[in-house]
C-alpha cells in the first residue's frame, strides 16, 4: 500500500523544501516523490535537509506537467490551506488517510501538494477528486510546505497500521461470564459480605449496588470471574475454621 502512495510537490521554489518533505515521507514509510516543473534543483540545501532521506529526493521523478505526475492514479488528493476557494469534495486529513490506506491497496494514489508562496493554482486543483486541508488556526491557516508533507504523510500511516492492526489481530479469545454466572457470582458476594458482617441484611444500603457497578465496568472474564469466586470460598472456609 505505502508502495502505491506518489507524493507530488508542484513547482517547488526552496529546494531546502525538497529535502525536509523527503525526510517526512520516508520517516511514515513513503517513498514516491514527484516533482512537477521544480523550480530549483535537488542541491546541497535539499540533500542536508534531507538527511537521511536524500535517496528519496535524488530518485524523485521530475515532470513539467501534473497531469504526467499523476496520469496513472485512480485517486488524486490536492491540499489547500484554503478550503472554500472552490466548491469541491472535501476530506479531513484523517479521512484522506483512510482513504488512501484503502485505495492503495489496489491502485497508485497521489497527494499534490503547490507551491510555497501561492498554493496549487484552481485548475490544478480541480484535476483532483478530493481537497484537503489541514484544519489550522484560521486566521493563520498556512503551514510550511514540508510540514504539510509531515502531517498528512503521517495521516496515510496511522491509517495503513490501523488497517495492518485490524488484519493480523488474533480474534479475541476471550470468554466472557454469560449473566447466570455474574448473578450468582452477587449471590455468592452478599453472602459473604452478610457473614463477615460488612454488610447487615437489616441495613443493606447501597453498597450492592455500588458493587455491581464496579463488576460491570471492570467486565470481568470468566477466569477472573472464577478467581473472585475461588476468594469467596476461601473467606467462607476461613471464617468456617475459625468459629
Ligand atoms: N498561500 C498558499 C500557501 C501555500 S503553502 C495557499 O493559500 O495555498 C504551500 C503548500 O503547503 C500548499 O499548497 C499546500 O500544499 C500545503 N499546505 C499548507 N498549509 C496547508 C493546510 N492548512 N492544509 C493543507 N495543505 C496545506
Amino acid at each position: 500500500m505505502l508502495d502505491n502512495v506518489k507524493v507530488v510537490l508542484v513547482g517547488t521554489s526552496h529546494s531546502g523544501n525538497i529535502g525536509s518533505a523527503a525526510r517526512a515521507m520516508k520517516v511514515m514509510g513513503l517513498k514516491q516523490m514527484v516533482l512537477v516543473d521544480p523550480q530549483c534543483e535537488v542541491d546541497a540545501q535539499a540533500i542536508a535537509l534531507a538527511a537521511g532521506a536524500s535517496d528519496i529526493a535524488l530518485n524523485a521523478q521530475i515532470v513539467t506537467t501534473l497531469e504526467q505526475a499523476v496520469d496513472d492514479c485512480g485517486l488524486v488528493v490536492g491540499t489547500s490551506a484554503r478550503s472554500r476557494t472552490l466548491e469541491w469534495p472535501m476530506l479531513d486529513p484523517r479521512e484522506c488517510g483512510e482513504k488512501f490506506a484503502q485505495e492503495g491497496l489496489h491502485h497508485k494514489v497521489a497527494i499534490v501538494f503547490g507551491r510555497e508562496r501561492t498554493g496549487l493554482t484552481n485548475e490544478e486543483l480541480q484535476k483532483c477528486h478530493y481537497h484537503v486541508a489541514i484544519p489550522a488556526n484560521p486566521e493563520y491557516s498556512s503551514l510550511n510546505l514540508a510540514m504539510a508533507v509531515q502531517t498528512l504523510c503521517y495521516e496515510i500511516r496511522v491509517a495503513y497500521l490501523n488497517q495492518q492492526q485490524a488484519q493480523f489481530a488474533p480474534a479475541s479469545e476471550v470468554e466472557y461470564p454469560r449473566h447466570h454466572q455474574l448473578e450468582m457470582f452477587y449471590s455468592h458476594l452478599e453472602k459473604v459480605l452478610l457473614e463477615t458482617q460488612f454488610i447487615s441484611a437489616d441495613k443493606p444500603g447501597q453498597v450492592m449496588n455500588k458493587l455491581r457497578r464496579l463488576f460491570s465496568r471492570a467486565r470481568p472474564e470468566e477466569q477472573e470471574l472464577n478467581i473472585l469466586r475461588g476468594i469467596l470460598t476461601a473467606v467462607e472456609k476461613n471464617q468456617r475454621d475459625n468459629q
